[in-house]
């Protein structure tokens, strides 16, 4: 195997590790969510409705990153994900992002059909790049009218909610996504807490940029 072949070999176990780790972790189940890793100038992405238990490395469909409408390597014949239209507009538009983890996860999921944006209710709002985390407009599963509004609202942030639907986390690498879309389902359960608690204390802008800075330097890999 040529070592372009070895680290695309890699990856896809990676991908299957990732989607292993995201069930365990609560954020998905049954075929829900996708994931997509950039290797070189393609994405290699999970294919579409596959239960995760049952995923294995060849499975995992490559797209090209170049041209209109993009080419599909699949080994097994299997489609892309059904989402693979935002994985791919985030990874175009978006050279700083390695990797894109789409989730369910049920407390984001929660703030999103309610379209209430996260709030910087816990610092670790930065960990998305800045006081909020938008919601997406709602558009059908799959479309294009999807990836454009999910497109507009990871503005200037590494994650963003999907009205009525879940989560987008990004990152310079796989690790650091999933990390994200673990720290996005925990700032949505904390403050699904605290509302039922009190009124939550929002740290303003200024406390945010600076954590934003610190977060330059923090967590896994960037
Ligand atoms: P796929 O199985 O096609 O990736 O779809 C799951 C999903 O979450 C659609 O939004
Ligand atoms: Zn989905």
């Amino acid at each position: 195997m040529t070592s372009r072949g070895a680290r695309a070999h890699a990856l896809r176990t990676a991908i299957v590790e990732a989607c292993r780790w995201l069930v365990a972790a609560g954020l998905v189940q049954g075929t829900s969510g996708n994931v997509s890793v950039r290797h070189r100038n393609r994405m290699l992405i999970t294919p579409s409705g596959v239960p995760y238990d049952a995923m294995t490395p060849d499975d995992v469909v490559a797209v090209d990153l170049v041209g209109e409408s993009p080419r599909v390597r699949a080994r097994k014949g299997l489609a892309p994900s059904s989402e693979w239209r935002f994985h791919f507009d985030i990874l175009r538009a978006r050279p700083d992002v390695g990797a894109v983890v789409h989730t369910h996860s049920p407390y984001a999921t929660a703030f999103a059909i309610c379209r209430k944006e996260l709030v910087a209710a816990h610092y670790m709002i930065a960990a998305a790049g800045g006081p909020t985390i938008r919601v997406a407009d709602y558009a059908t599963f799959g479309t294009q009218e999807l990836s454009d509004a999910a497109l507009a609202a990871l503005e200037g942030r590494a994650a963003c909610l999907l009205a009525n639907h879940g989560v987008i986390a990004t990152g310079p690498t796989l690790e650091r996504a999933l990390w994200l879309a673990q720290e996005v389902e925990v700032l949505a359960r904390q403050t699904a807490i605290a509302l039922q608690i009190g009124t939550p204390v929002i740290l303003d802008d200024a406390e945010i940029a600076r954590v934003v800075e610190k977060f330059k330097s923090y967590g896994p890999k960037r």
